[in-house]
């Protein structure tokens, strides 16, 4: 039989039958940008290429892979699976609990 698995977050073996799977993918919106006629114009494209092309020849293939796609699989417990849905961006609590003051 294989060992239980261990929950990613907390690190405890995970009951059978409670163990939920997280994934996220992160990747750059493939979505074209909007750009007004006079933004082209204005950018010499050839320049900018040329730029580019030069930027991605300094970063490691590592790097390029972050910039296009990322994906994480992590697995967890029934507790932590509720608390993830919580706050699946982990933003510090009191981001959401924003003081209103009154002066
Ligand atoms: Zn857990």
């Amino acid at each position: 039989m294989s060992p239980r698995p261990l929950c990613d977050i907390c690190n405890r073996p995970i009951l059978a039958g409670a163990q939920y799977i997280v994934r996220i993918d992160v990747f750059a919106d493939p979505s074209i940008p909007d750009m007004s006629t006079d933004d082209l114009e204005e950018s010499d494209s050839e320049k900018t290429m040329a730029k580019l092309m030069h930027e991605m020849e300094q970063l490691s293939a590592d790097e390029l892979q972050d910039q296009v796609h990322r994906r994480f699989q992590y697995t967890l417990c029934r507790s932590c699976q509720k608390e993830f849905l919580t706050n699946p961006l982990g933003r510090p609590r009191s981001f959401s609990i924003k003081q209103q003051g009154h002066n």
